[in-house]
Order: C-alpha cells, then sequence, then structure tokens
C-alpha cells in the first residue's frame, strides 16, 4: 500500500521548478565522474561563501562555512559554534560515482584495423546498455613530478563505441537473451589503426596539451555523451546518466548552500562519497576514515563528554536512489510497497540493516514530510529476493548516530540511461532543506 502524505507541488511545473531541474540537468551533464562530480559541488559551495581547507594544513578554526575534498569525496559544513556541536549534527550522505566501464593503465589493444580501449567494469552496471551509445572519456590524469598535480578531463564529444553484434550473425539472441563477455565483447573501439594511427597515450597529450611523457597515471571512465533531457507526454520524467546518485548529491549541496546563512540550533553537514558502487571500502570512502575523522578535527578539544552528547544529538540521512514499480515487471515487487515516480521521496526498510532505517527514524521522516507538505513513500523489497544497500549502514556503525535511508524513485537503476520524477528531485530537494533547519528530535 503506498503510503502517501498530503501533496505538494503537483501543479504543472512552475518557472522556480524549470529552472531547478535546468541547474540539475546541468550538474548531471557536467559531472560524468566522481572527480568532476566534487569538482561541481566545490564551485557550487564556493559560489555560496565556502572555504576550502586542504588536509595537510594545520585547521586552527574550524567554525564557519568550509569544506574539504580527498579522492572524489567532499566534506562540507556550516558551523557556528562548537557550543551548537552538542546540539547535534544535521548530516547529509550521498555517494558521487556511478556504475560504469573504466580504462585499464595500459592502452595498447587492437583487433583487425581497430584501435581498442582496455576496459574494467566498475561496480554493477546493466552491460547491454553500454552497447551501441556514443561514448565520451572523462576521469582525472596525474602528471609526471613530484606534486603528484592532477588534471580534470572530459570530452564532450564521442570518442568511442562498443558495437553490438549484428541480429544476422546472432540469430537466437532475441529467443536465448544477451550474453557478454565482460573481457572479450565490452572493448570499445576507438581509432582506425590501418595506418599506425596515434597511441591512446600520445591523443590524451593532445586532448590535455601537454607532452606524452608528462602523464604518469588515470582514472578514466567512459561515459554517455547524450545530455539530459525531459521525457514523457507533459515533460514529468528526467532521463539522464547518474541519476543514481547525483540527484542526491545536487539536492544535498543545493540544501547546504541555500541554508548556510539560516539559523538553527543543529550543524549541517554534507558528506558526498567516492566508492559506495564498489562497497564504500577506500580511503575515501564511506567505509573508511573520512568521516569519523573530519568530525574528530571538527570537534578537537572538546571533552569525550560533549563529543558524546553530540552524536547522541545527530541524525545523518543516507540519500540514495530507489527503486519505482516497474509496469512491466509489477512480479519483482513487494505487493505492499507500491513505489510511483513523482509520488514523493521514498522511505527505505530492511529488517536485515541493508537499509539502516529504523522504526524511529521511518516516524521522524514522517512527521517532517507532513509538517512541510512534502509527499513521502514506503520501499520494502521482496522478501525472495537479496536487497541493495547503501551508504546508511555502514555511517551508522561507524558513528553510531541514527541514520535513515530514503532517495528519489527511478527506473532503469544502473543503466546508462536511468529516469526520474521531475517533482520528485524537487520534493528530495525540500526534504534536505528542512532536515537542516526545522527542528526535529532524534528520538
Ligand atoms: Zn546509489
Amino acid at each position: 500500500m503506498v503510503s502517501n502524505g498530503p501533496r505538494r507541488h503537483d501543479e504543472s511545473m512552475s518557472n522556480e521548478q524549470n529552472s531547478s531541474v535546468l541547474e540539475l540537468q546541468s550538474y548531471l551533464d557536467r559531472s560524468p565522474s566522481p572527480f568532476h562530480a566534487v569538482s561541481n559541488a566545490q564551485n557550487l559551495l564556493l559560489a555560496a561563501g565556502f572555504t576550502e581547507f586542504s588536509e595537510r594544513e594545520r585547521w586552527t578554526d574550524t567554525l564557519g562555512k568550509y569544506f574539504v575534498i580527498r579522492d572524489g569525496s567532499l566534506f562540507a559544513w556550516d558551523a557556528s559554534s562548537k557550543d551548537s556541536f552538542e546540539n547535534g549534527f544535521r548530516i547529509i550522505g550521498a555517494h558521487t560515482d556511478s556504475p560504469n566501464l573504466r580504462l585499464k593503465s595500459s592502452q595498447q589493444r587492437s583487433s583487425l584495423s581497430y584501435g581498442q580501449l582496455s576496459i574494467e567494469t566498475y561496480g554493477s552496471p546493466l552491460l547491454n546498455s553500454w552497447l551501441d551509445r556514443d561514448l565520451g572519456i572523462s576521469g582525472r590524469v596525474i602528471l609526471s613530478g613530484g606534486n603528484k598535480e592532477e588534471l580534470l578531463f572530459h570530452t564532450n564529444e564521442p570518442v568511442c563505441r562498443i558495437p553490438q553484434l549484428a541480429i544476422h550473425l546472432d540469430r537466437g539472441l532475441n529467443d536465448k537473451g544477451l550474453q557478454l563477455n565482460p573481457q572479450s565483447h565490452l572493448t570499445p573501439i576507438w581509432a582506425d589503426s590501418s595506418n599506425g594511427s596515434q597511441s591512446f597515450n600520445d591523443w590524451l597529450g593532445d586532448q590535455l596539451s601537454i607532452a606524452t611523457d608528462e602523464i604518469s597515471a588515470w582514472d578514466l571512465m567512459l561515459h554517455d555523451t547524450q545530455p539530459s533531457e525531459y521525457l514523457g507526454a507533459n515533460k514529468q520524467w528526467i532521463a539522464s546518466a547518474r541519476i543514481d546518485n547525483l540527484v542526491s548529491c545536487y539536492a544535498a549541496i543545493s540544501a547546504l548552500c541555500d541554508s548556510a546563512d539560516e539559523s538553527s540550533e543543529k550543524t549541517p553537514l554534507v558528506c558526498l562519497f567516492n566508492h559506495e558502487e564498489v562497497g564504500s571500502v577506500s580511503s575515501a570512502g564511506a567505509s573508511g576514515q573520512f568521516l569519523v575523522g573530519t568530525l574528530e578535527r571538527l570537534m578537537n578539544g572538546m571533552t569525550i563528554e560533549s563529543r558524546s552528547k553530540a552524536f547522541a544529538n545527530s541524525l545523518c540521512l543516507s540519500v540514495d536512489g530507489s527503486h519505482a514499480n516497474h509496469p512491466n515487471y509489477p512480479e519483482r515487487h513487494d505487493p505492499d510497497h507500491i513505489v510511483h515516480l513523482n509520488r514523493g521521496i521514498v522511505i527505505k526498510r530492511n529488517a536485515n540493516q541493508r537499509y539502516a532505517t529504523d522504526a524511529i527514524g521511518e516516524a521522524i521522516v514522517k512527521d517532517l514530510c507532513e509538517r512541510e507538505s512534502i509527499p513521502y513513500q514506503l520501499f520494502s523489497n521482496r522478501n525472495d529476493l537479496s536487497c541493495g544497500s547503501t551508504i546508511g549502514p555502514t555511517t551508522a556503525a561507524s558513528l553510531g548516530v541514527r541514520t535513515i535511508d530514503l532517495g528519489v524513485p527511478q527506473l532503469s537503476m544502473h543503466s546508462i540511461r536511468e529516469l526520474c520524477g521531475v517533482l520528485d528531485q524537487t520534493y528530495l530537494k525540500l526534504f534536505c532543506s528542512a532536515f537542516f533547519l526545522a527542528e526535529t528530535t532524534t528520538s
């Protein structure tokens, strides 16, 4: 059964909403890699008056609007006074990475007269969705030399493609289903090597306007060059790459920027993590030390009693995509938890702690939604299907802070092109702002 609060903003799209969607689309299109997602969040924070800290330097005063960046992750806060820390933090976490195909370190492959790219699967993409797309290359390139200088790299133009085998050469395909070997069938073509064309490293150097031997290493990946679009008879949906989970990153950062000059007894924080799609175990991931270590630095000088009180009064949102019911596969969903696009944010529950929300967390979200007139829905996986997870459980475990998993519903999760509702991303932004500003108790 769908549990909806009161409906809001269900009239046709207002100008304000239209500009909010355009801003989101710009963020989605300009963030093909986690490094770009962080860089674009950094630009939004700088424009809102935040200042960047270096983790390598001494932090003498952490009060004010600041952020730090670590390898595709970002931590931002707006702290008014250390006394207010004891009132608790309001933490919103999301992830900057998406399942995709990544370039290996050595690029030498060719077959017949085609120059090809050696790739590695990252996370769990729907592999079929990467076939016959016009693909660009993006990520970061590390320069030779002692400083390990990092350049962001992003082609807007398509550079490569994974051509699917024609139906005439695979006649049983539509009966037996598509079988893809990730080593042999997902290798993109990118150059015509018949005349001894440029090496990949030479091409990359040209693109960056640097000598080839200045390139030391890279974290590069492929992305769909098709921009995000409105879709549907009434432009009611957004079709885009990386809806999971850049819609959440954008909502969290926007809410932090918008709330920065408002007064609140709680201290708002946003943490955008890399590596969620591969389990979060890394120096920049949600299971690493980044969140706890940065919080410890913020609370430097506070007594154990004050710090314990701060954590006990804190709340954390783990904001991530949720499955909407699929009209072609109704049997894949729990009949008591039907989720629709454009009918509100989704509170996710799982008794086995694949999602961190408990009954108190669910009640907190329902209460806030009802006060702010934001619709919500409830998700629970079928009991005979294994459930996905998020940064929620690991964040809850490392901080000991009550954590709530929620997010916008979507179709085609982990496809190269996903689909979500225009209204839902508005609801999520409203909810994130209310979470930072409204009075909520932790229990
Ligand atoms: Zn996700």
